[in-house]
């Protein structure tokens, strides 16, 4: 019997979302489990990058990636999606079509023009083999992360930077050149493919994948996530080659806000490359600016708005959900009100102009909405100083640690998984101070679930306690 507990809308929640989507592709909440494959940074494949609890399975640990694009366990998943349900290990999504912020939502990316899945009646996808479609449609490697930055949002698994200043070794490599091979083989069947970091134009492996696309089928179109600051011979080679959607992160409009985000990040240079990809934007397949919406930036996000309806090139926002502190949940609420009263009168002007994007506004007016959610639905305490308070920290590792040893006990034994999470509670009680707790819940939040039972299984506690310490103490 299935503990599987999927998100489920109500039928307003979910008109609010549609009335965003085309119709054709209402009858279901999210198109991704049978459009789209992720291979994430340790190995893991799922089915984007948000959900990373309906894991597919392991790069090299048996099945090959076919096998398991068209298995039991990618079935199993596929069955959790109707026209008001998502499955279990998509919160954010669900998280944000509850807040009614669906502009910039993910799943509605997976829309397509030619769903793989008709609007026919559901039950009738069981009889058509719809749970198990030939190949996926589109690609997304987050497989690497090297990167010359270290952003103030960012994390020792995504930038090597912040690893090698942290003092860890760099990452042990998930995928190989076999790799390379497999994907060769899936390619003339893509028709997009997307590459996130570290910074993916310093990633080996996306170099290799995209010089393999422009051979075997560069109708590909590949999106990219870059910092905007690598742009040498072979790259612009790599963008000459083949429809390529670039998105450059770059947050703030301001030299010192900007730098003050993106540590090591040189403003001049970005701007300088900003100015080339503009000089071949009809070459592109699209450019565009990404923002991560936080407190440092929030009252400078207006400006990038600004230069992207004077150039006509979309811009994002990201919701930033961890650090915490960088969160906009995390401002007093004074702050953010202040945030929400400077948006709408941009708004204002916003409205008036003819030139630019409508687009840029309907997604401008999403973070408003989501800013009025956010001011509505906290109460003072919630919108705690910065950082949170030691009780609030508290409460949510330790929310952290009943999750991954919930996931346990779902994936193994009784016995195992009691030893499991008697294990990881008392590493976690022994640890003697705040950054080591706080990296440890880190740590035991992304590791992958079958590493993770492997260890608490076969090593005590006191040697895991000992490894850990040895691995991140810094005195
Ligand atoms: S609903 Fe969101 S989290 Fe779930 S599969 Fe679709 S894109 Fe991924
Ligand atoms: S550029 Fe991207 S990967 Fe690199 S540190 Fe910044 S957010 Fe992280």
């Amino acid at each position: 019997m299935s503990s599987r507990k999927p998100h489920t809308f109500s039928k307003k929640e979910m008109a609010k979302y549609n009335a965003s989507r085309d119709p054709q592709h209402r009858h279901l909440s999210c198109h991704a489990p049978w459009r789209s494959l992720y291979f994430g940074i340790q190995g893991s494949i799922s089915m984007c990058c948000y959900n990373q609890k309906d894991l597919l399975g392991y790069y090299g640990q048996g099945p090959s990636i076919l096998d398991l694009w068209r298995g039991e366990k990618a079935q199993s998943i596929r069955r959790e999606f109707n026209n008001r349900q998502m499955a279990e290990g998509c919160s954010r999504c669900a998280q944000l079509i509850k807040q009614n912020n669906v502009e910039g939502l993910l799943a509605k990316k997976y829309d397509s023009a030619n769903s793989p899945v008709p609007s026919s009646w559901i039950p009738k996808w069981y009889a058509k083999g719809n749970l198990k479609p030939d190949y996926p449609e589109v690609l997304e490697f987050e497989t690497g992360n090297r990167c010359n930055l270290a952003c103030v949002m960012c994390n020792e698994a995504c930038s090597s930077t912040i690893r090698s200043n942290m003092g860890l070794p760099p990452m042990k490599e998930a995928y190989d050149d076999a790799f390379i091979q497999e994907i060769k083989t899936i390619l003339p069947h893509i028709k997009s493919a997307h590459f996130f970091g570290g910074e993916p134009f310093l990633i080996r492996h996306y170099l290799e994948i995209w010089e393999a696309i422009i051979a075997i089928n560069s109708n590909i179109v590949s999106h990219v996530s870059t910092n905007g600051t690598i742009l040498n011979g072979r790259v612009r080679s790599i963008i000459a080659g083949h429809p390529m959607n670039l998105s450059i992160s770059m947050d703030a409009f301001s030299k010192e806000v900007y730098e003050k985000i993106r540590i090591n990040g040189d403003y001049e240079a970005l701007r300088k490359n900003i100015d080339y990809f503009l000089s071949i934007k009809e070459e592109l397949d699209d450019l565009s600016i990404t923002a991560c919406v936080m407190p440092t930036n929030a009252m400078d996000i207006i400006h990038l708005v600004s230069f992207c309806q004077e150039h006509s090139i979309n811009v994002f926002f990201n919701t930033v959900f961890e650090p915490r502190e960088h969160s906009l949940q995390s401002m007093k609420k004074d702050d953010l009100a202040k945030v929400l009263h400077h948006y709408e009168d941009y708004q204002k002007v916003l409205e008036h102009e003819d030139t630019g994007l409508s687009i840029n506004k309907r997604r401008f007016n999403g973070l408003i909405e989501q800013i009025r959610i956010l001011l509505e639905e906290e109460d003072d305490a919630k919108h705690a100083q910065t950082p949170l308070s030691d009780k609030e920290l508290f409460r949510a590792w330790k929310q952290t640690l009943s999750t991954r040893s919930a996931e346990i006990q779902a994936a193994t034994s009784p016995s195992v998984a009691k030893e499991a999470s008697v294990a990881l509670q008392k590493v976690f009680d022994a640890l003697p101070n705040y950054n080591l707790k706080k990296t440890f819940v880190h740590e035991i939040g992304r590791a992958p679930l079958k590493t993770l039972i492997t260890r608490l299984s076969e090593d005590d506690w006191k040697t895991l306690h000992h490894e850990f310490i040895a691995r991140f103490d810094e005195n």
